[in-house]
């Protein structure tokens, strides 16, 4: 029968003192265990009866995965429990890495975003995560602690399908790591919602250019593309077009057009597998259209 108010099923709330206690509670509790930060992707599941773990371990407060760092030699760390407010007004992010800011922005409303966090994003590996094409095209990669140590996994090879990543039992991101971005670059994320803010992205398109002389064009792109496949990807055919020839709009509408040749999107209730395509190629060219603005003047 419907449940017309749906609450939380019973579960045991775990809170480890260390990193070690987390992993191996995890790791000895695999298939009925979930680790949690937010917990706004977590409860809700919970909630609507996807998810059916006995234990929800809460790693928020572990060792330095509160912190916010940044270091002009070797780049951004960004704890994995920081809540996406603080990205959206680090001093740091902001100068060095605004296209963070600016996807993590679009997430929801402020009040999720006390809670949300973006290692959160990464891990719930939704094919429409907001914030999870700003980490591709700046080169992120998660610390992760596990059984066997503190190891680092390039977001370029995480995610394996919709909820799916190579995260084994007893692993927890401990934090997201970006280094020092190229000189003179820009960056921009599109999303496109059923509505201005609190929307899931139909489609999202973030694009990141910046001047590179050993480059054919004299310039590299790197394109991220969201909700148009069952994991956010980088369209590299896009990419090498705006890389191999010289950037004009007929270069530009070419690279779209390969963007939306490389999604495989599917319908649902917010759009159809063919507005989604169109929509990456019309999204496209605006981003990269205005990245290059931004680049040719510089
Ligand atoms: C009303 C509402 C609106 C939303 N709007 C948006 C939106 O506009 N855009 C968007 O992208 N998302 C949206 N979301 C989804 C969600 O808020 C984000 O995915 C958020 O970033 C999740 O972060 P969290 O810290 O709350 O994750 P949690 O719920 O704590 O965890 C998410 C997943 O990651 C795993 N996990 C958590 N911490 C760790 C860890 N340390 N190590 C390993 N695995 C871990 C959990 O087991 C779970 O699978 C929305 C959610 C709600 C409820």
């Amino acid at each position: 029968m419907h449940n017309p108010t749906p609450g939380l099923p019973e579960f045991d709330y775990i809170k480890p003192a260390s990193l070690a206690e987390a992993s191996q509670f995890l790791a000895q509790h695999s298939g009925e265990a979930r680790p949690f930060m937010g917990g706004t992707d977590t409860f809700v599941r919970m909630r609507d009866g996807f998810w059916k773990e006995k234990y929800l371990v809460d790693v928020k407060n572990l060792d330095g995965m509160s912190q916010i760092n940044f270091d002009p030699a070797t780049g951004l760390t960004i704890g994995a429990s920081v809540n996406m407010n603080r990205v959206v007004a680090s001093p740091e992010v902001k100068e060095y890495y605004p296209v963070l800011a600016e996807a993590a922005h679009t997430v929801a409303s402020y009040q999720l975003r006390t809670r949300a966090t973006i290692a959160g994003n990464i891990c719930n590996a939704s094919p429409a995560g907001d914030t999870i094409g700003a980490c591709l095209v700046l080169d992120g990669s998660l610390q992760v602690h596990g059984m066997d140590g503190v190891r680092q996994e390039p977001l370029s090879t995480f995610f394996r399908g919709p909820g799916k990543t190579v995260l084994k039992p007893g692993d927890i991101a401990t934090a997201v790591l970006f280094p020092i971005p190229p000189r003179h670059y820009a960056a921009r994320y599109i999303k496109l919602g059923r509505n201005a803010i609190g929307d899931l992205a139909i489609v999202g398109v973030t694009a990141l250019g910046y001047p590179d002389s050993s480059a054919p064009s004299g310039y590299r792109f790197r394109l991220a593309l969201a909700s148009v496949a069952p994991v956010p990807f980088r369209p590299t055919q896009a990419e090498t077009i705006l890389t191999q020839q010289s950037i004009t709009a007929t270069t530009i509408a070419e690279a779209a057009q390969a963007a939306m040749d490389a999604c495989t999107p599917i319908d649902d209730v917010r759009g159809s597998a063919r507005y989604r395509k169109l929509m990456v190629r019309n999204l496209t060219q605006k981003a990269v259209s205005e990245v290059w603005g931004a680049i040719s003047r510089r």
